[in-house]
């Protein structure tokens, strides 16, 4: 049997090419005529009817009538680097969010790594992470040549575990970056408590936590500064682009002049010897795909609210499947964003079969699936960060001892939630209610015939 994993990046593409699903099922109807289950019944892996053939929501979702008209008139205007239309997109995205202002920059990315460093986050400082979130997040710390610390996940909710953080903090540490992954909120409150304690800046990472909320205030306003990530598949994507947002003027004017090779805020793009007053880079992002990015965010809150309501009406339909644990949401989360939508596999409660044997069946019932991330507290690029020219100069090598360094980053609660979980992508929450009873009875169909699966997939 051919078991193959599918990144993000090749679930995507392979869901944009080609109808998932498709190529699983062909050839192995045969070996099963004359079986006495009924075709629905049979598992589609093993040569049964798919319990759904239909397409789900294409993704990035884009509408030729509505949504050409202002991109057009930027690609027309021959103002394509940086100017008013950018600017029109911060505006609206500041008073989206409820915060005073925004930066919009190339990527999220370079959004943390813009905001990490404007709060004076560097060489020396320890920068609490969690392990369980997209590579970005830790690139961004090691970026700035602060070292990332890792503090264990809660594997019901799929965030870093507040309640595992002040254990982690030293007199080294300067920042928490905690993360709302998969567009679930973090344990903001009880982190933001932690921070103020022990005097700790605080980003937060929002680049799959468009418009969700803790207490009515949106995720990304906690913090000393929050980030974004209008990357392609994210909820509104621009392409490549990414977005700080904060209160604190003083920051922001760092952040822009930062972002703008150090010029003074306000200086006019593109104008020489306005007086380059610090270290900066460039990162500034296109009319063009600002003018996405505003189309985007006109069904932003109308896509979010259909992903809450499916996500809610999928979650009670397969939470009594035993073995299905979904995620879990903070008391306090009035809004979630939906970026993926979590649960735990175990397999005992499936006849052992194991998990990527589950997702493969799911996809051959119709219903594309990825299995997530992988523990980022033990990778090869770590190692590799300590070994450049720079963390050498920066640290002694006690503290890139990189062995000593995988002791103290341990988490074990994560390693297992990494084995366990299966994500469902975004564009599935934004079909219908009826839509959700297909995954849902597709889960349940693999659940009665596991063990027939095991044996003979
Ligand atoms: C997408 C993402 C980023 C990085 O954003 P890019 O725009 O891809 O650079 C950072 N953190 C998380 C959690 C993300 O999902």
């Amino acid at each position: 049997m051919v078991k193959k994993k599918y990144s993000r990046r090749e679930f995507v593409k392979k869901n944009s090419l080609a109808g998932i699903g498709a190529t699983l099922t062909l050839g192995m109807t045969p070996a099963f005529a004359g079986n006495t289950m009924s075709s629905s019944s049979l598992p589609a892996v093993l040569g049964g009817q798919p319990v759904r053939t239909a397409a789900w929501p294409a993704w990035p979702d884009w509408n030729t009538a509505t949504d050409e008209e202002r991109v057009l008139k930027s690609l027309r205007s021959g103002i394509w680097s940086r100017a008013d239309v950018v600017t029109e997109f911060e505006n609206k995205w500041a008073e989206t969010v409820g915060s005073k202002r925004c930066l919009v920059t190339v990527n999220g990315t370079n959004a943390l790594i813009t905001a990490l460093t404007q709060l004076d986050i560097g060489g020396g400082d320890e920068v609490i992470v969690p392990p369980y979130t997209f590579i970005a997040t830790v690139q961004a710390v090691l970026m700035t040549g602060a070292m990332p610390v890792f503090v264990d996940t809660d594997p019901e909710t799929f965030q870093i575990d507040p309640s595992k953080i002040e254990a982690k903090i030293t007199s080294r540490t300067k920042a928490i970056l905690p993360v709302h992954i998969l567009g679930l909120p973090c344990d903001i409150v009880s982190i933001m408590a932690i921070a103020r304690k022990h005097n700790l800046v605080v980003v937060e990472d929002a680049c799959q936590s468009w418009l969700a909320e803790v207490n009515n205030k949106q995720t990304g306003t906690f913090g000393n500064a929050g980030c974004y990530s209008f990357q392609n598949s994210k909820n509104i994507p621009m392409g490549e682009g990414g977005g700080i947002v904060s209160d604190d003027d003083a920051f922001m004017d760092r952040c822009y002049s930062f972002h703008n090779y150090g010029n003074p805020y306000g200086a006019i793009v593109g104008e020489v010897g306005a007086g380059t007053l610090m270290l900066g880079t460039k990162l500034r992002t296109t009319e063009y795909q600002a003018a996405i990015a505003l189309a985007q965010l006109e069904r932003l809150d109308a896509q979010t609210t259909i992903r809450n309501a499916n996500a809610a009406y999928l979650r009670s339909r397969i939470t009594d499947i035993p073995g299905i644990l979904p995620y879990r949401l903070y008391d306090n989360v009035t809004r979630a964003a939906f970026h993926l939508f979590p649960f735990r596999y175990k397999k005992e409660e499936f006849n052992g079969l194991p998990v990527r044997d589950f997702q493969r069946a799911l996809r051959a019932e119709g219903i594309p699936n990825m299995s997530g991330y992988t523990p980022l507290n033990k990778m090869p690029y770590l190692a590799h960060a300590f070994q450049t020219k720079n963390f050498r100069l920066m640290y002694s090598s006690d503290r890139l001892d990189y062995n000593n360094y995988l002791e103290n980053n341990q988490c074990p609660m994560n390693d297992q939630l990494c084995e366990e979980a299966v994500w469902l992508f975004h564009n599935l929450l934004i079909a219908g209610k009826s839509d959700m009873d297909d995954i849902a009875n597709a889960i349940e169909k693999i659940h009665k015939s596991a063990g027939r699966i095991k044996n003979q997939a």
